[in-house]
């Protein structure tokens, strides 16, 4: 009798457990996604700032073309039970399952700053950084552009953002006979300096370059509030109708909604085996492990859990979980990145070639080689002129 694998999520987590998983002996999985595509986080905002988006949406299906025992279910899950084994989809359809793989990631987290939600844009998906593309194009093309640009939030997402939206709007507004010294780019963090979770010596370098692409740095400044045409800062309010929110996540509700026992910081709770109950795993940025909200480490949660349920149908001891520490790479403007490779620390050209390598090696984690190369390639594209906005 086959295992009946139902996995939850098709990001980082949960692909890989099913890639793990494919044409495996003894186990029929189910993949469940709302979405069709898998969003590759660490690029979008490269689809932002006018690069192509096929390199960072593959369609779930490409990734199981020869996969006997993979099934992907486009649905989302709001009820999971526990004690009949068996979660339900938004339309009521209901899933039974044997083992439960729950990878469903964070949601944007807003914290009830007024206006906040309703006005400023998104990179958390394709659909939000194509919208924000359009935007940008958009405004200088008909030379409606703003004299200030504004990113809140210098984690990953911010820096990467905010440095490469130096040259894409310089290159659009060329384009457009825009002068170029007529609008500014702001980064805006609450914290003491940028990507908080990485050592000063390392972020200083990197502000150093944010300031040389021009980008104007507001560090120890929380946005207090949004409006159609400002945001407000402590002292300061910023005329500007493109905020672009990267500042906080907060976990998926699905969680709360049903009763699984989470941290004081929002993570679900799991033991040695990345259970938060039996037969519930939870895997990537939903579980609380050392390095949990990266890529690298949803991907490592995954390949854990598919070892595990493995080793089980061979009749084999579990494994321990062993958390794993991740590389940063963070690219900040064309061809320079940040790279922190355990105690090495690499910055500028020679930084963004690993930052490309990592992409690949991403990539290599779910793809064959050459599609894995084939979407790596469109990284490289130069910008895309929006075609949405047909100019
Ligand atoms: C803009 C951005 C840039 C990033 N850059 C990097 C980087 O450079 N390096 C790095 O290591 N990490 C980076 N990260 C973090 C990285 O993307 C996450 O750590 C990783 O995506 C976590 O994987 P996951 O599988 O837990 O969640 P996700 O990849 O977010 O996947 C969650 C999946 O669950 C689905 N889902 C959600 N709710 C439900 C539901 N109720 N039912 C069914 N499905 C559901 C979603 O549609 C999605 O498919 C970045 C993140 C963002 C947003």
């Amino acid at each position: 009798m086959n295992k009946k694998i139902v996995i939850v999520g098709g990001g980082f987590a949960g692909v890989q457990a099913a890639v793990r998983l494919a044409n495996q002996i003894g186990f029929q999985v189910q993949l469940i996604s709302p979405l069709s595509i898998f969003e590759y986080h660490a690029a979008l905002y490269r689809s932002a700032t006018g690069r192509s988006p096929l390199e960072v949406a593959i369609p779930l299906e490409k990734f199981f073309e020869y996969a006997k025992n993979i099934e992907v279910v486009q649905d989302k899950i709001i009820k999971i039970d526990q004690d009949k084994k068996q979660i339900e989809g938004k339309f009521g359809k209901k899933y039974s399952y044997d083992e439960l793989l729950l990878g469903v990631g964070n949601v944007t987290g807003y914290f009830h700053i007024p206006g906040v939600e309703k006005y400023s844009f998104g990179v958390k998906s394709v659909e939000q950084a194509l919208k924000l593309k359009e935007h940008l194009h958009k405004n200088l093309s008909e030379k409606k552009y703003e004299h200030a640009y504004v990113v809140v939030g210098a984690g990953p997402t911010g820096v990467e953002l905010a440095a490469e939206m130096a040259s894409y709007l310089k290159f659009v507004a060329k384009r457009h006979k825009v002068p170029t010294d007529k609008f500014t780019i702001y980064l805006v963090e609450a914290g003491p300096k940028v990507l908080g979770m990485l050592p000063k010596k390392f972020t200083d370098k990197i502000e150093k370059r944010i300031k040389a692409l021009g980008i104007k740095l507001y560090l120890n400044t929380a946005v207090e509030s949004e409006t159609k045409e400002y945001v407000n800062l402590p002292g300061e309010k910023i005329k500007s109708r493109t905020v672009i929110w990267t500042a906080g996540v907060q976990p998926n509700p699905l969680f709360a909604e049903n009763d699984i026992k989470m941290t004081k910081r929002g993570r679900v709770e799991v033991n040695e085996y990345l259970q938060s109950s039996s037969h519930v795993y939870v895997m990537g940025d939903s579980a609380a492990t050392k390095y949990t909200g990266m890529a690298q480490t949803a991907i490592h949660d995954a390949k854990f859990v598919a070892t595990n349920l493995i080793r089980e149908r061979n009749k084999k001891q579990p494994l321990k979980y062993r958390p794993k520490r991740p590389d940063y790479a963070i690219p900040v403007g064309a061809r320079w990145a940040a790279v922190k490779k355990g105690k090495k620390n690499y910055f500028g050209f020679m930084g963004w070639i690993l930052r490309r390598l990592t992409d690949l090696k991403l990539y290599r984690q779910f793809l064959p080689i050459d599609k894995a190369l084939t979407t790596w390639r469109y990284g490289y594209e130069k910008y895309e002129v929006c075609p949405e906005c047909s100019r």
